[in-house]
């Protein structure tokens, strides 16, 4: 695409939060504005090159984001205004639209009527969790790129050689971050400044209790039927300490993700057997492995669809002790 003499009108980028979306649109968009790009993106070295590198800023590029969670229309229509003009310096201009699901509708219907008969010269990048969130009328005008998640391997060699942080640390980082390098990269930064300032105390907090999760579910692989409501305990404390946080969790969210940990634990199980599969949780194989020893892979995918239910409940209304102490006797029965 960087080679084409113009970019495409409309570009969208997908993935999940933290994988290297809005990294990828100003990437993007400075090798478009640059004069001398290559495939490898802006030269860095252009008079315009130079510029943006000093302020961060470019005269023909507009950035809209929600403000504090919609994109309203005078902010659609204001871009619209300034897209009239001719680029200042640069061959084209462009508007990064970040979080394009949260265009509200006379927003996205502003849009879509620029994306019909767009001024010449003017280009949008777009971000969205997910295609389908957006409208099918803006998605049908928009080239779609899909960013997915690096495996837990890549997370940590690149955390390695960025961080200077204990390898197990930087091992249960890689394993919890889903393949989202932005999120790890966050992570091993707050836990790399000073416990005592109040964001690196909240991400030693997190990884301590994401290490007790784990040390829950190491316990299906061995523990008896009576010890059901003690894990169900555990795993609720465990949670517990998952709430608030950097993306402020409700107390149902904080299980709600125990329960996906739960979810990727299982597969993890039920992967043992495949050469090839990547391991979420590789650096637990032994645990893993005690699960899957226990019960058949048939009662393994049973589990998974009740585990699956409990966190459909909890996110419903349900009562959370009643639902993980069901779940844990689920999960135990012999
Ligand atoms: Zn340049």
């Amino acid at each position: 695409m960087l080679l084409r003499p113009s970019p495409p009108q409309a570009l969208l980028i997908v993935g999940m939060t933290g994988v290297g979306k809005r990294t990828l649109a100003r990437s993007l968009a400075a090798a478009w504005l640059c004069p001398e790009r290559t495939h490898g993106g802006h030269c860095q070295r252009c008079a315009v090159c130079q510029k943006w590198s000093e302020t961060g800023e470019h005269p023909d590029l507009r950035v809209l984001k929600p403000d504090p969670d919609q994109i309203k229309i005078d902010a659609v229509r204001e871009t619209r205004q300034w897209a009239n003009f001719a680029p200042a310096i640069a061959p084209f201009r462009f508007v990064i639209l970040e979080e394009a699901h949260r265009l509200n509708p006379a927003a996205a219907n502003a849009l879509l009527k620029t994306l019909e008969e767009p001024p010449p010269r003017y280009h949008f990048i777009l971000t969205a969790p997910a295609s389908d969130l957006l409208l099918q009328t803006i998605l049908s005008r928009c080239r779609i790129v899909r960013l997915g998640a690096l495996t837990t391997e890549g997370v940590y060699q690149h955390l390695r050689a960025c961080f200077d942080l204990p390898d197990a640390m930087l091992q249960t980082i890689a394993e919890f971050s889903e393949g989202a390098i932005g999120r790890a990269i966050r992570w091993a930064q707050a836990l790399q400044t000073p416990e005592s300032e109040s964001k690196g105390k909240s991400a030693h907090n997190e990884l301590d209790a994401l290490q007790k999760l784990l040390q829950v579910f190491a316990r299906l692989g061995t523990a008896s039927l009576e010890e059901a409501l003690r894990l169900a305990y555990d795993f609720r404390e465990a949670c517990r300490a998952l709430e608030g946080g950097a993306e402020d969790r409700s107390p149902r969210a904080a299980l709600a993700l125990g329960l996906e940990y739960l979810i990727q634990w299982y597969r993890d199980s039920l992967a043992l057997n495949y050469p090839d599969a990547r391991l979420r949780f590789a650096s637990h194989r032994q645990e893993l492995n005690m699960l899957a020893r226990r019960f058949a892979p048939a009662e393994r995918m049973r589990d998974l669809q009740t585990i699956t239910e409990a966190r459909r409940a909890i996110l419903g209304n349900a009562n959370a002790q009643i639902v993980t102490e069901h779940l844990f006797i689920q999960l135990l029965r012999v």
